[in-house]
């Protein structure tokens, strides 16, 4: 019960704790890189919309100081953002307001065509080199010519062949008249009738009065570019940029540099007017306007343009961000927010895209791009569910080895404590037993002797009986403090054994003799076929002695039912075999082994009806083991059993 406590409190209890602790840390274990995965996820998400969160930020913060500042939200459109293609201003009903719409009916008016032949006519002319004549021609045609347009129109030819016919003060008065003719009046049909006569005046006049001619050229460009951007004033900007070519080198490079840029900044805005004037339909169509508070935004995706809108006051504002590049700049963002080494990969998402299988998670970039998403997923998501699986069957494995160890050791622990419970009892048992056996002998011995000292024995035959009672019980007595005494030096370890070449047959003999008349005394029938001769073995002549008659005692008492022994040697050239057989109570197959072990008896009852100590075997094994030979049981054909000695024949020098 002791025992069963203790092993309980020092292995099982162990063992069931290194099992618990080892598999729910290994659980743990998996959980924490789960959720290591999922901080991941969660940061690598916020980190990517807090970066698209930053672009438009920064947008809409700049726009709102541009509104607030009241400049044109049309100059310099790089400061509101480096995406911006273009801004429009919208009324309150969704009618553009500026740039302005283009008001131009399509196609060129019908009558524009009454300049035809006149035109053909002065071209020729102007071919052959008559510019005089072409010059004839154009004013004809201005004086005839039907509306402000047109007429203008035909003044510039014939202001410009005028030039070309080296009548300068003449060209230069009728493109001054002609463009204060026409006033400030836009270009009509495309036609920058005003904006050419001023550029034609300027060209004049470079050669004649250089620093007038530049001011009027000056004056040109600053003139476009102080008038309110329009849908239609393509015409205007080229005459400007024109402008510009010819004041090359002869003005302020710092003048042209940053007139030329605005220019240019004007034409895109055009430009880019026109290209997304689709996509601005969904803000110009009245009634469809949705109102958001001053100064919040609200996001549109078109297809080129990524348009954000907000109020100011009855005006609507539209932005239109470049898509392509902000999608570059939210790619950029969702880069950085990936760890280089990490398990997780972010993916930007359009409208309708599928995600990417095994997506973790989405998040939504509303309301900047509405539809759009990021999406994060595992870089290799085989490879993450395999590391989670190795990792956790690497720990159970670990787990369950070192429980199959405790288990293995409490094993081995159980089987050594009961193997030594056994001999603890076997030994008591031998105390017994060797006390009982020399009780009865000893009681056998004192009994006959007093008979006869007191005469009690009747006859002569009487008498015989009991010396020979006397003589035989002597003899078991002997053997048995032999044993015992053998046994104890054996167990001490100073048991020493003379090996010396000695005739073997002779020592079989003796002992086969010495023990026969107390075999026959029990009706045993002992047969013994010894050789005459055999190999000369070095031996113990009394130890084979005792380990023959031991086997020869436990043959009369455990075959006594077949009262037969027989004692037979077989020759073989290695070894010289000694066999002791008997038609008796036979040994189980799985007692085979163990009957030599010291104190062990046999557990059949037939075999524990005679008494014994158990230590016989033991001897016979320790005799034949320190002859370098062996001793084996076998059982005898039919019944009963036939053990063995071996004893190893020397190899010839
Ligand atoms: P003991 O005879 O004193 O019990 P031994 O060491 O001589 O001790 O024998 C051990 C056991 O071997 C015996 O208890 C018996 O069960 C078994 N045994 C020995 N010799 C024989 C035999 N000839 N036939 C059957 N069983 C035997």
């Amino acid at each position: 019960m002791r025992f069963v406590a203790v092993y309980a409190l020092t292995i099982v209890a162990p063992a069931i704790l290194l099992g618990w602790f080892g598999i729910s840390d290994s659980l743990r274990g998996e959980a924490s890189m789960r959720a290591a995965v999922e901080s991941e996820i969660g940061s690598s998400l916020q980190a990517a919309v807090s970066g698209v969160e930053v672009l438009f930020d920064q947008f809409e913060q700049n726009a709102a100081n541009r509104l607030a500042s009241g400049h044109s939200v049309q100059e310099s459109p790089g400061e509101i953002s480096p995406y911006l293609l273009l801004a429009v201003r919208l009324d309150e009903r969704g009618e553009m307001v500026s740039p302005r719409p283009d008001t131009r009916a399509g196609g060129l008016p019908d009558h524009l065509f009454f300049l035809i032949g006149d035109y053909a006519s002065a071209r020729r002319l102007e071919q052959q080199g008559d510019f005089a004549g072409a010059a004839l021609l154009y004013q004809r045609a201005a004086a005839e010519a039907p509306g402000v347009v047109l007429q203008g129109t035909a003044r510039l030819q014939w202001a410009r062949v005028l030039a070309r016919a080296g009548r300068m003060r003449e060209a230069e008065a009728l493109y001054t008249e002609t463009a204060r003719m026409m006033g400030p009046r836009p270009a009509v049909w495309g036609l920058p009738v005003a904006g050419l006569a001023r550029l034609g005046e300027g060209k004049v006049l470079l050669q004649r009065d250089p620093q007038a001619g530049v001011r009027v050229l000056r004056a040109v460009v600053e003139s476009v570019l102080a008038s309110a951007p329009s849908l239609d004033e393509a015409g205007e900007l080229s005459v400007a940029l024109h402008a510009l070519d010819h004041l090359e080198t002869r003005t302020d490079a710092d003048w042209l540099a940053s007139r030329r840029s605005r220019l240019d900044v004007r034409a895109q805005q055009i430009y880019w007017a026109r290209r997304l004037l689709p996509e601005i339909q969904p803000f110009a169509a009245g009634g469809r306007l949705l109102r958001v508070a001053s100064g919040a935004f609200r996001y549109t995706v078109g297809d080129v343009g990524l348009w954000a809108t907000t109020w100011q006051g009855d005006q609507l504002y539209a932005f239109a961000l470049d898509l392509a590049a902000v999608l570059d700049q939210v790619l950029v963002a969702v880069r950085q927010s990936m760890r280089p080494d990490g398990q997780v990969a972010v993916t930007v998402l359009a409208p309708e895209e599928p995600p990417p299988p095994n997506t973790f998670e989405r998040r939504s970039l509303a309301p900047w791009m509405p539809g759009w998403s990021v999406a994060a997923h595992p870089v290799d998501a085989e490879g993450l569910v395999r590391a989670l699986s190795q990792r956790r069957m690497r720990r159970i494995l670990l787990v369950l080895l070192s429980m199959a160890t405790v288990a293995l050791g409490a094993t081995l622990i159980s089987r050594l404590v009961s193997r030594e419970m056994d001999l603890a009892r076997l030994k008591s048992a031998f105390a017994a037993n060797v006390s009982h056996e020399l009780r009865s002998p000893i009681t056998q011995i004192r009994l006959k002797g007093e008979s006869l000292q007191l005469g009690l024995a009747e006859d002569e035959d009487d008498r015989q009986r009991h010396y020979d009672t006397i003589v035989r019980e002597a003899e078991r007595l002997s053997r048995l403090v032999d044993n015992v005494l053998d046994f104890a030096a054996i167990e001490r370890g100073t048991k020493n054994y003379t090996l010396r070449p000695a005739d073997l047959a002779y020592t079989l003999r003796v002992a086969v003799e010495t023990t026969r008349y107390s075999m026959e005394v029990r009706g045993v029938d002992l047969e013994a076929d010894i050789p005459p001769s055999l190999p000369v073995i070095p031996h113990d002549p009394d130890a084979i002695a005792q380990a023959l008659t031991n086997l020869l005692s436990n043959a009369a008492k455990y075959g006594a039912e077949g009262h037969w022994i027989s004692v037979s040697v077989t020759v073989l050239p290695e070894e010289v075999q000694v066999h002791v057989a008997d038609r008796g109570i036979g040994v189980p197959p799985d007692e085979r082994e163990r009957i030599f072990d010291q104190y062990y008896r046999g557990k059949d009852p037939r075999a524990r009806r005679s008494k014994g100590t158990g230590i016989g075997l033991a001897i016979v094994k320790y005799i034949m083991d320190a002859h370098g030979g062996r001793v084996s049981v076998a059982p005898y054909p039919g019944r009963g059993s036939v053990f063995t000695l071996h004893l190893p024949v020397p190899s010839k020098p």
